[in-house]
């Protein structure tokens, strides 16, 4: 047996039983006649003790020896330390080793393998295994495991199969570049790696499997924007013979399940939101409802003045900062540089201070006098003591941009509490949008969603004003997952794709497969996906994925441990009839 216990497990009961363990050496302290060494394991650490005493002294030496990261393994006998260490699980006792084998040497290690380590971001990527070996990221990974046990358990109890879809398949839109593999049997022809598996899914409930699960890797060749991975994991399921109200209540209480057996919290129904709604007071999809600073519009209170810009505006919109008064004038200059800055992209921003004595002090002064601006703190809710930002411009730009402004803002006041959970349900999506760039519309979920009962015809009339059986659940500003009500049959699904600007041939040769399979006794249904790593994120308190994917990429996409991608060799180009055009 190579260990009786592990390094997390003994505690003062045991005291005088004779142990084994084995594990990395943490650390060492050598005194000449005593020392001590940390041995760790993925379980904790357990302190080891060597004295000149009771120690032989060929061993001394072994131990005095022995750098960071060394394997060893020690037989010895659990004792009692002298001075105690509360913050340790095993701090009341040591263990006097009467045995011991050096079962593999390190070197020493490029960054401090402790919770706090100077190794920056790269480094502790090019030696990934060594990072793992931190508590942080060991705990972490733990977490994911939680979490991922928690869904396989209470979906499967809710009679959902987990199925395995294949990965090297065709192109499934899902409005990102797909990853490529070629073919090497079947001569310049390639496959793409899924960027879900929605097409299999249908594809299943189509096969009457009814309730599908399946915690699946998936693929999109994106800009690496914000905190995304080229490879990610869903949790993906679908439901045949349901209708939208079905899929929430099912997700809901998955989501809930989870609040509750991960985070100890309890939460009642979610509330729910259309899109639109969220646009106009939100300014965004996916709003964080832990706090409010909702949207003021304040078209009717701030034009027709003699100020141009709110004149010439599609929209003005205002948020009122609570206590935002009591920012210096040049805080609120940082303020407008940051709304001004290229990610952001606002020209410039209106304020008004909300004085204490019910006056205001506004930055447009010149156009509009205290009654106008007690009407603005009206429309925007604004208090005693609040600041009110203003942007006006284009609806969907100055949208984005407010809403961005107020999430920079609730970070700053400290109110995305990470302990607070707020989810939301918005639904009735539109089903399309229009891409300014090319004219065209594209399925804003995917090609395979629903549209609103009765809203076929608009498509050819009024297209962006179709709204969708889709819904997206948030959570604390994020999107955790997404899905739609499906078409399941062919000829609504033709129309779907002939809007989406597929030729008859083209969405033949694309879907053909699934549009044949609606032919024979598809029944209705629809789904759901959550981006795993997001969730496991939030649910553990912490932003960045990256921290819950044991192997993440870094903002090029590479893997710079295994460092990946990689040229090919030349016979293996000639093998796949690949010729390179650099
Ligand atoms: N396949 C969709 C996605 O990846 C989810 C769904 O519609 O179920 O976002």
């Amino acid at each position: 047996m190579y260990r009786t216990h592990t390094n997390g497990q003994l505690r003062a009961a045991d005291i005088n039983k004779k142990v084994t363990l084995a594990g990395w050496v943490q650390k060492t302290r050598d005194k000449g006649f005593m020392v001590w060494v940390d041995l760790r394991d993925r379980y904790g650490i357990t302190q080891l003790i060597f004295d000149e005493e009771r120690t032989p002294t060929e061993m001394m030496e072994t131990a005095s020896q022995l750098g960071r990261e060394f394997v060893i393994q020690v037989t010895g006998t659990v004792i009692e330390r002298e001075s105690k260490n509360s913050n340790m699980p095993t701090g009341d006792i040591e263990i006097l080793v009467s045995e011991i084998s050096i079962l593999n040497k390190s070197l020493t290690p490029p960054f401090t393998i402790e919770d706090e380590t100077d190794g920056g971001e790269d480094l502790r990527m090019k030696y990934r295994y060594l990072d793992i070996r931190r508590k942080p990221v060991r705990n972490n990974l733990v977490f994911r495991h939680k979490v991922t046990m928690a869904v396989r358990n209470y979906l499967s109890e809710k009679e959902f199969i987990e199925v395995e879809t294949p990965y090297l398949i065709k192109s499934t839109p899902e409005g990102a570049r797909d990853f490529v593999v070629p073919s090497r049997m079947n001569e310049g022809q390639f496959y793409a790696l899924p960027q879900s598996p929605q097409t299999f899914k249908q594809l299943l409930m189509v096969g009457g499997m009814d309730k599908y699960f399946q915690i699946v890797k998936c693929f999109r060749d994106e800009d690496l924007r914000a905190d995304r991975q080229p490879e990610f994991t869903q949790i993906d399921c679908e439901m045949a013979f349901i209708d939208q109200e079905d899929i929430l209540n099912t997700f809901e209480g998955l989501t809930r399940h989870l609040l509750k057996e991960i985070n100890g919290v309890e939460l009642g129904d979610f509330p729910r939101m259309q899109y639109d709604d969220a646009m106009r007071i939100y300014g965004n999809d996916k709003p964080d409802i832990r706090f409010g600073m909702e949207f003021g519009e304040l078209n009717e209170v701030a034009q027709h003045k003699d100020f141009g810009v709110f004149n010439n505006a599609e929209l003005v919109v205002g948020i009122a900062v609570p206590g935002g008064n009591s920012y210096t004038r040049k805080e609120i200059d940082t303020l407008i540089d940051w709304v001004k800055r290229p990610q952001v992209g606002a020209l410039g921003m209106v304020y008004s201070r909300c004085n204490d004595d019910g006056s205001y002090k506004s930055s447009v002064d010149k156009f509009y006098n205290q009654e106008d601006l007690a009407k603005w703190a009206e429309v925007t809710g604004a208090q005693k003591g609040d600041l009110i930002c203003i942007l006006s411009g284009d609806t969907t730009k100055v949208r984005a941009q407010l809403s961005a402004l107020r999430m920079e803002l609730a970070e700053r006041l400290g109110l995305r509490k990470a302990n607070e959970f707020a989810p939301l349900w918005v639904v009735d999506f539109p089903l399309l949008e229009l891409d300014e760039e090319t004219g065209h519309y594209h399925a804003m979920h995917h090609p395979f969603t629903s549209p609103k009962p009765g809203q076929l015809e608009l498509l050819d009339t009024n297209p962006g004003e179709v709204k969708a059986n889709a819904y997206d659940l948030v959570l604390n500003g994020n999107e955790i997952g997404g899905g739609s009500i499906r078409i399941h049959d062919k000829k609504t699904q033709a129309i779907m794709l002939k809007h989406l600007g597929f030729s008859e041939e083209e969405a033949k040769a694309q879907f053909g497969f699934l549009m044949d399979a609606f032919e024979y006794g598809a029944p209705p249904h629809g789904g759901i996906a959550f981006g795993l790593d997001r969730l496991v994120a939030i649910l553990g308190g912490q932003e960045t994925i990256r921290d819950f994917i044991a192997f993440p990429k870094n903002n090029s996409g590479r893997d710079v441990m295994i460092d990946a991608p990689a040229p090919l060799d030349a016979t293996q180009l000639e093998e796949l009839h690949l010729k390179l055009d650099l």
